[in-house]
């Protein structure tokens, strides 16, 4: 496995790859890797000849009052565990490459689909979001971009980034992996103390109780929105609901009735550490 840290050794890299006729498929991520970031590169490699893996803590995702310094950092592992993995690359750029300090003048905004959710109380994340992804399109070429369902509104302005832009990559959404007591898997849950960690298991059982509610009896959204708060002020009391909303699998916008797919997402922090989670349901009784 080779590591790249500038973006010219990684576009050498590529350049070989595909001189050598090899399909490329790119993970890309923010380190800290547990099984939910191993899942895409086990999926990369079932679609891809090569697979590189990114690592690069983006910072201008993250707000002015969010957690970008101690955000976790664990290199050598990271590097164990896509060797481990078979990847063939791992893209480990600084801060400066990334960024050059005399300052960046373009960014690349999805309107709309960034407005919402997660984009209203984040002011910026997903331009800064779709901005990274967009170099690393063009360092790395990949033929093929996974991303986890697990930040269901990332994927969905990045599949739409890609189409608007024309970027010549195919995105491909995985499933979200969960703990045994389906909490998802997320680099930020090593932020919570073991109560809190107990707590947070609320957040699976409220998307799980709407789902059970909607495929017996579709009820209107707003009815399933009370019962999932309910939920959560029960099983985390010192829990506080970001968000949940109820909205079309496609264009994010908020729905009224259960009886079409619908995707359930929520942001619930516990303590300092905020927390997402969704699923997407059919109240006609298929996808789940
Ligand atoms: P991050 O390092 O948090 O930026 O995540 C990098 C990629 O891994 C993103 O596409 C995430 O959606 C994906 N990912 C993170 N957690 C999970 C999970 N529990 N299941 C599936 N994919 C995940």
């Amino acid at each position: 496995m080779e590591i790249l840290n500038t973006i010219q050794q990684m576009r050498e890299w590529v350049g070989r790859q595909k001189q050598a006729g090899r399909s490329v498929g790119l993970a890309p991520t923010m380190g800290a890797l547990h099984e939910g970031h191993m899942s895409l590169i086990d999926a990369a490699r079932a679609f891809c000849d090569a697979v590189v893996v990114s690592i690069f803590v983006n910072p201008i995702q993250f707000g002015p009052n969010e957690d970008l310094s101690k955000y976790p950092r664990t290199p050598q592992q990271d590097l164990d565990a896509c060797k481990a993995r078979s990847a063939a690359a791992v893209f480990m750029p600084t801060g400066d490459e990334m960024y050059p300090p005399d300052g960046r003048l373009t960014d690349v905004t999805v309107r709309r689909l960034g407005d919402t959710l997660c984009g209203a109380n984040r002011p910026g994340h997903f331009t800064g979001v779709c901005t990274v992804v967009a170099k690393l399109f063009n360092i790395v070429q990949p033929d093929k971009a996974f991303f986890g369902a697990k930040d269901y509104q990332q994927a969905t302005i990045l599949r739409r980034m890609a189409a608007d832009l024309d970027f010549p990559v195919e995105i491909v959404v995985c499933p979200i992996i969960r703990e045994a007591d389906g909490l998802a898997m997320s680099s930020r849950n090593v932020y919570l103390a073991p109560p809190q960690r107990r707590q947070a298991t609320v957040l699976h059982k409220s998307l799980q109780l709407a789902r059970q509610l909607i495929t017996e009896k579709r009820p209107p959204a707003s009815d399933v929105i009370a019962a999932m708060r309910q939920c959560i002020a029960a099983g985390a009391p010192g829990a506080t609901v970001d968000y949940i909303h109820i909205v079309d699998p496609d264009d994010l916008t908020d729905v009224q009735t259960t009886d079409t797919p619908v995707c359930i997402a929520l942001a619930v922090r516990i303590g300092t550490t905020r927390l997402i989670d969704n699923m997407v349901v059919d109240g006609g009784g298929g996808r789940s």
